[in-house]
């Protein structure tokens, strides 16, 4: 089931009482969407898809325009969510880094829903959460940016769950700034954000030396201070998890992590796997071969990247501590 912004809060809410943390995979094409919803399912864990701009505007989903990409995927995630095989399975769509000087547009867009006719019916199609991207914002436009998108989602009626963050790339992010980020949102605007990403010692991308200054505890920190600022609990979200190594993921799983962006590493894996298949394939792509239209479209190299993906998905659901969860979440709703 592909979760509303109110159902999100829910899962958010589920995910710090349970100490797991829900994985975040950044999806570019279709076919990640599917060995998502595969893993989450094997593990019955809750799982979120999420898109940056470049993904949004890639050919598979909004071919260079970013809020067509956005309604793609939203639609194409309902479809699998909606299905009878997957219907168990609590999914978060999230926009994750959204940027240019047309960001706000898009995400405001987003908020009162894409609209898409069929039938002569017409639907909106809206985000289970979305996030303003600050990394090239100032703090000043970053709460602006954030207060412009709950007021329009207050205009149109439309729920809203949000997840800000601080400078991601620059350290630890300094209490003093967590508590001016979010009380010119929350004195405005209280009870629309649900998740925060501090910078905590490591950086988005990847590291070869790994992040020796990563501290787990800071996330406890930052917990207590935003439920201080708030008077909820709000999850703590990791941006650029790709050079942290497994021992690290779950000793901040223990001090309170709640969502874990995947995006590098991610990448990585499946463009491996796929260069793996055409060096082992390639030559058999040649109408002189049997069954080279299986081997030359997506149907093998498809079936193969997801063969070696959705194994990696599984191990970093039961890393997070997410494995079993999603029956669990699901009971809370009925
Ligand atoms: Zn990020």
């Amino acid at each position: 089931m592909l979760l509303t912004p109110l159902e999100a809060r829910k899962l958010i809410s589920f995910c710090i009482d349970e100490r797991c943390a829900m994985l975040a995979v950044n999806v570019d094409n279709p076919s990640v969407i599917h060995d998502c919803f595969k893993a989450a399912k094997e593990m019955d864990a809750p799982i979120i898809i999420e898109t940056s701009r470049w993904q949004l505007e890639g050919i598979s989903f909004g071919a260079g325009d970013p809020i067509r990409g956005i309604a793609v995927c939203i639609a194409q995630i309902n479809i699998f969510a909606d299905s009878k095989e997957f219907r168990e399975i609590p999914v978060l769509y999230h926009t994750d880094h959204i940027n240019g000087p047309d960001a706000l547009n898009i995400l405001s867009t987003a908020v009162k829903g894409i609209p898409f006719t069929i039938d002569g019916k017409t639907v909106h199609l809206t985000p289970s959460s979305i996030c303003v991207d600050a990394s090239r914002l100032s703090m000043e436009e970053n709460t602006m940016r954030t207060n412009a998108l709950i007021e329009t989602s207050k205009k149109h009626d439309q729920p809203l769950t949000l997840e800000m963050e601080a400078g991601i790339d620059t350290g630890y992010t300094a209490p003093e700034v967590v508590k001016k980020l979010v009380t010119e949102v929350e004195q405005k605007h209280p009870g629309y954000l649900y998740l925060f990403a501090p910078g905590l010692g490591n950086r988005h991308g990847y590291s070869l030396e790994g992040y020796p200054d990563f501290r787990p505890e800071n996330i406890e920190k930052s917990a207590a201070l935003l439920k201080n600022l708030t008077g909820r609990n709000i999850g703590i979200a990791l941006h650029g998890s790709s050079g942290l190594s497994e021992t690290q993921l779950r000793e901040a799983v223990r001090h309170g992590l709640t969502k874990v962006n995947w995006s590098t590493n991610n990448i990585i894996l499946r463009s491996s796997a796929a260069r793996e298949y055409y060096s082992v394939y390639g030559e058999k792509m040649d109408p002189k071969y049997p069954g080279f239209k299986k081997m030359a479209t997506d149907n093998g190299v498809g079936q193969y990247v997801s063969s070696k993906f959705i194994p990696a998905v599984r191990n970093l659901i039961t890393v997070l501590n997410s494995a079993g969860k999603a029956g669990k979440f699901v009971k809370t709703l009925l």
